[in-house]
C-alpha cells in the first residue's frame, strides 16, 4: 500500500516509510491511496472469529509489501490481548470499553501495534529512532508503556502542565530508561505545534531518525479502526449501529469512518466534543476555525486544532453537508458532564468516565429525537485516571493496583519552555 499526503506535493511513500516519518515535509498526514473494502464474507462471519484474526484481516492490506504475515499475526495478537466488552449501561444504551489494556485507555491500541512495527522496521539498534509524542494525557503513557525498554528507540513526550491528571502524569514520569517525559508550559496545542515543528525540521531529520507517536503517524491512527469491526461482531440484532465517539484530535473517529468506508455497517457516528467545538461549529457554518484549546474535565479532548480534520475531509469530501450525512457533531459542556455522570451511577451502577459520558450524554440527546435507534458509544479511559470522577461521584473509589503502584515510583520527569529550539536540544541530545 502506498500513503499520499494530504497536502499533495510530498511524494507518495510506502508504509514502512510513512511509519518511519511520521508526517510528510508539506506538513500533511498520509493517507491510504486504496480503501481497501472488507468482503461481505468476513462481516457475515465475524462472529465466529476471534479478536487476532479480525484485526489480522482488518491490517493486513495497509501492510502490505512491508510485513510478512507471519509478523502482521503476531503484531496483532499482542495488540488486542485484552478485553474489549460490550457492557449494557442504559436500557437502550451499551458501552464498548476500551480502557482494558495496561495503560487503562483506548490509545493502547494504537500505541502497542505502533511500537510493534517500529521494533521490527529498525532492528539495527546502533541507529537510533527518536519518537516524538505530544499528549493531552492518554497518549503519552500508551506510547511510553508500548515503547519503554524497546531496544533502539527513545521516546520523547511533550504535556500540557498541569493539565493532565496525577494518575497520567504518573504514568508518564515514573518509567525513566528510554523514556523522556517533558512539562511543557503550555496548552496541548503548544505541544503539538512543537511535536509537528520537529517532524517537517529538515536540518534535525538529516541529523536524527524522528517520527511521530501521534494519531499523525498511521501506525498509531489505523489500528484503532479493529475495535469497531470488534463492536460490530458482539452486536445482537441486524440494525446498523449508531456510535457516539468521544473526540478531541479526532483520530479515533476518523478511524471508525475509515471502517465505515471499507463496509462496516453503520448508521451514524456522533462527534461527541467537549467545550472544544472547533467541528462542530464547521458542520453548522461550513468554516473550520480553530481556536484556542479550552480547559475541560474530559481533558484528553481539550484541542483546539484538530489535526485528523484533512483526513475526514480526504475521506468524506470537503462539502460540510455531504459530512453531515454520516457525522453529527456536538458539544457537552462541563455541566452537562458532571450531570450525566452522577445520573448514570445513580440509576444504572455504571460508573463512566467524562470523556465516555460526554459521548453517553450525546448519543442520549440523539436517541430523544430519533427514537427506536440502538446505539453504543466507546468508552475510551477508565474511570480511575481522572480526579473529575472522585469530585462527582464521590463515593467511588476503586484504584487497581498497577495505577496504586506508580504513587510509591521515584519520577523522572522535568519541564521545558515552549519554544523549539529548547526541544530541539533535547532530542539531538537523546539521538
Ligand atoms: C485521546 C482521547 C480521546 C480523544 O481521541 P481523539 O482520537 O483525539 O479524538 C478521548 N478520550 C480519551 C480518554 C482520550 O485519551
Amino acid at each position: 500500500m502506498q500513503y499520499f499526503s494530504t497536502n499533495h506535493t510530498s511524494p507518495p511513500a510506502s508504509f514502512k516509510a510513512a511509519v518511519l516519518s511520521g508526517q510528510p515535509l508539506d506538513g500533511g498526514l498520509y493517507f491510504p491511496e486504496i480503501i481497501p473494502p472488507i468482503s461481505n464474507d468476513f462481516l457475515e462471519t465475524i462472529e465466529t472469529k476471534e479478536n487476532d484474526e479480525i484485526a489480522f484481516e482488518v491490517m493486513r492490506p495497509f501492510v502490505a509489501g512491508d510485513i510478512p504475515d507471519d509478523i502482521l499475526r503476531s503484531i496483532c495478537s499482542e495488540t488486542v490481548d485484552f478485553p474489549f466488552p460490550l457492557v449494557q449501561v442504559s436500557p437502550d444504551i451499551e458501552t464498548l470499553e476500551l480502557f482494558h489494556g495496561p495503560t487503562l485507555a483506548f490509545k493502547d491500541v494504537g500505541a502497542r501495534f505502533m511500537s510493534r512495527c517500529l521494533k521490527y522496521f529498525t532492528p539495527n539498534s546502533s541507529e537510533k529512532t527518536v519518537v516524538i509524542t505530544a499528549t493531552s494525557g492518554d497518549t503519552g503513557g500508551a506510547v511510553a508503556n508500548g515503547f519503554f525498554g524497546v531496544d533502539g528507540v527513545e521516546v520523547v513526550i511533550l504535556y500540557p502542565k498541569g493539565r493532565v491528571s496525577r494518575v497520567q502524569e504518573l504514568q508518564l514520569t515514573t518509567l525513566g530508561g528510554n523514556v523522556t517525559a517533558l512539562a511543557l508550559e503550555g496548552s496541548f496545542d503548544d505541544c503539538q505545534a512543537l511535536a509537528k515543528q520537529a517532524l517537517v525540521d529538515d536540518d534535525l531529520k538529516q541529523r536524527v531518525r524522528v517520527t511521530s507517536a501521534n494519531s499523525i503517524n498511521i501506525a498509531r491512527w489505523l489500528p484503532q479502526q479493529i475495535y469497531y469491526f470488534f463492536g460490530c461482531k458482539l452486536l445482537q440484532g441486524d440494525e446498523p449501529p449508531v456510535i457516539s465517539v468521544p473526540s478531541g484530535n479526532f483520530g479515533n473517529i476518523c478511524s471508525g469512518l475509515l471502517a465505515w468506508a471499507r463496509g462496516l455497517p453503520v448508521k451514524r457516528f456522533i462527534a461527541a466534543c467537549n467545550a472544544n467545538d472547533v467541528i462542530p461549529k464547521y458542520l453548522q457554518t461550513g468554516e473550520f476555525k480553530s481556536q484556542a484549546a479550552i480547559h475541560t474535565i474530559s481533558n484528553a479532548m481539550d484541542v483546539g486544532d484538530p489535526s485528523n480534520f484533512a483526513r475526514i475531509l480526504e475521506l468524506l469530501g470537503p462539502d460540510p453537508s455531504g459530512i453531515s450525512k454520516i457525522i453529527s457533531a456536538v458539544s457537552i459542556s462541563d455541566a452537562e458532564t458532571e450531570a450525566v455522570m452522577r445520573d448514570v451511577f445513580e440509576r444504572y451502577s455504571y460508573v463512566m468516565d467524562p470523556h465516555g459520558a460526554v459521548a453517553y450524554k450525546a448519543l442520549a440527546d440523539h436517541h430523544q429525537q430519533n427514537a427506536g435507534e440502538s446505539g453504543i458509544f466507546l468508552e475510551t479511559a477508565h474511570p480511575v485516571k481522572f480526579d473529575a470522577v472522585k469530585a462527582v461521584l464521590g463515593n467511588y473509589d476503586v484504584i487497581p493496583d498497577t495505577i496504586q503502584a506508580l504513587y510509591d515510583k521515584p519520577d523522572f520527569g522535568s519541564t521545558i519552555d515552549a519554544n523549539y529550539g529548547s526541544l530541539k536540544e533535547v532530542l539531538l541530545s537523546r539521538a
